[in-house]
């Protein structure tokens, strides 16, 4: 359970400098850009209906401040970038670029090259000095401009790294595991009193970090994969007895299955981690597939990586450079047991299987996302200048604000399943409710 007290955010110090921000024109026609400290958000909105009342936890509004810990024109920034790929990264390394050099006007931007193994000078990776000219083209590029990677480095020797860079402030694009070795770096630096600003900035085309309403990625995501089911349904349709299998990524949460499942409209049966579906036997998913093969003559499955892990209960997993225990293919799996069932019957059928991730996870953002990733980057920028440490910009209700990084981690996200989202598959499949 969180409370009121995990939710207060690190500063290094008093904000002495006054920010460079000219927010005049706002004021003179009764707008207001700068944040103050006191702004927060609250984390729970809704009341009624039986919920227990309870004091609502508020979070701290992100914004520019008017005050700032960091003198820019003596600023040293850097930027990495850790974990698998996901379409916006380089929008958010060109406007943390951005605003850190032309709002800011801090001299030196840094970029650490790929991720975390770049602050380890035994690897030797040197920085990137960031320039306008290299940084202008990159957000028409999937990807990411620095590179990036798994396993861990010893926060001991990342921190000596920066500090002997003289680094004021990094910024830590990624995900879960990046922003848990964001934290313990953070850790590192405040036992040494080093006045150093460690920023996150969540990175998870699955939109499963807490306290990120939508992180960047997941619109494009979404798009991409309405493309892959229309061309399995089309596969489908056209076959005789045709049925087509689409694994797309959800390794804890099936937020890209449900959500392109309703923007597609096409799909049959959607199958997310959240809800451990029945495989075999009276209206488990193999039969109620056959049923609605013999009554429709095509069907459409959509299935989330980290769906249907029960079914594979009592293996050991293998886990990847960073520890992250690796799911066993259900793709591949159901693919092999509906050919299976379906033959066992002696039912005709053709099964078209489309794993299309790493074709998703590379591309570049799409208008929304590239509008969240500016947002993101800017705010995390505003975060660092005032001196704000071991927090990750998040976003609720609408509002950016700064989250303690041991309280985005301490929760996992996964789908509602009484709300808008997966009512709306069940609307639209009209699957069985296992
Ligand atoms: P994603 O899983 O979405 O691709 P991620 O940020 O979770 O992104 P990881 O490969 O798990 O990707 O982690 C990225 C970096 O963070 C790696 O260098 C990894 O060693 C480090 N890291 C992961 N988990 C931890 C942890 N628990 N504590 C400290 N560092 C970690
Ligand atoms: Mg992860």
């Amino acid at each position: 359970m969180i409370e009121q007290k995990d939710l207060l955010v690190s500063g290094l110090g008093d904000p002495v400098h006054p920010s460079p921000l000219c927010f005049e024109s706002a004021k003179r026609h009764g707008g207001r850009h700068f944040v103050s400290e006191s702004e927060r958000v609250r984390l729970d909105i809704t009341e009624g209906g039986g919920r227990a009342v309870q004091t609502p936890l508020t979070l701290e509004e992100a914004g520019p401040r008017e005050r700032l810990f960091f003198d820019p024109r003596a600023t040293t920034a850097a930027i990495v970038t850790c974990g698998g790929l996901s379409p916006g990264l380089n929008n958010v390394i060109r406007s943390v670029f951005y605003e850190l050099s032309e709002n800011y006007g801090v001299p030196k931007v840094l970029g650490i090259r790929n991720g975390y193994r770049g602050l380890n000078p035994a690897v030797g990776k040197r920085p990137i000095l960031l320039n306008r000219e290299l940084v202008e083209p990159i957000d028409k590029l999937g990807g990411t401009a620095l590179g990036s990677s798994r396993g861990p480095q010893d926060p001991r020797v990342m921190a000596d790294f920066i500090e002997a860079q003289a680094i004021d402030i990094l910024f830590c694009l990624g995900g879960d595991g990046t922003q848990r070795g964001a934290h313990d770096l953070h850790k590192e630096l405040q036992r040494r009193e080093a006045k150093v600003a460690i920023v996150g900035i969540p990175k998870t085309i699955d939109n499963d970090i807490s306290f990120v309403h939508q992180s960047f990625g997941f619109a494009t995501a979404l798009d991409k994969a309405h493309e892959v089911i229309q061309a399995a349904h089309v596969e489908a349709r056209d076959a005789v007895n045709g049925i087509g299998l689409v694994k797309l990524m959800g390794r804890h949460a099936g937020f890209i299955a449900a959500g392109a499942s309703v923007v597609s409209q096409e799909v049959n049966f959607t199958l997310v981690p959240e809800i451990p579906f029945p495989l075999e036997g009276k209206g488990g998913f193999l039969e109620s597939l056959e049923d609605r093969v013999r009554r429709r003559g095509h069907a459409v499955v959509v299935v989330a990586e980290g769906a249907g892990q029960h079914l594979f209960e009592g293996k050991a997993g293998e886990r990847d450079a960073s520890g992250n225990l690796q799911h066993e293919d259900i793709g591949t799996y159901l693919r092999d047991r509906i050919k299976a069932h379906f033959a066992e019957r002696e039912f005709e059928m053709t099964l078209k299987y489309l794993d299309p991730s790493y074709f998703i996870r590379s591309v570049p953002a799409n208008g929304f996302d590239r509008f969240v990733c500016d947002q993101m980057g800017r705010h995390a920028v505003h975060a660092g200048m005032a001196g704000k440490t071991g927090v990750m910009i998040g976003m609720e209700h609408g509002h950016y604000i700064n989250v303690p990084i041991p309280a985005v981690v301490s929760r996992t996200k996964t789908l509602d399943v009484g709300g808008d989202l997966w009512r709306g598959v069940l609307q639209v499949t009209r699957q069985p409710r296992w």
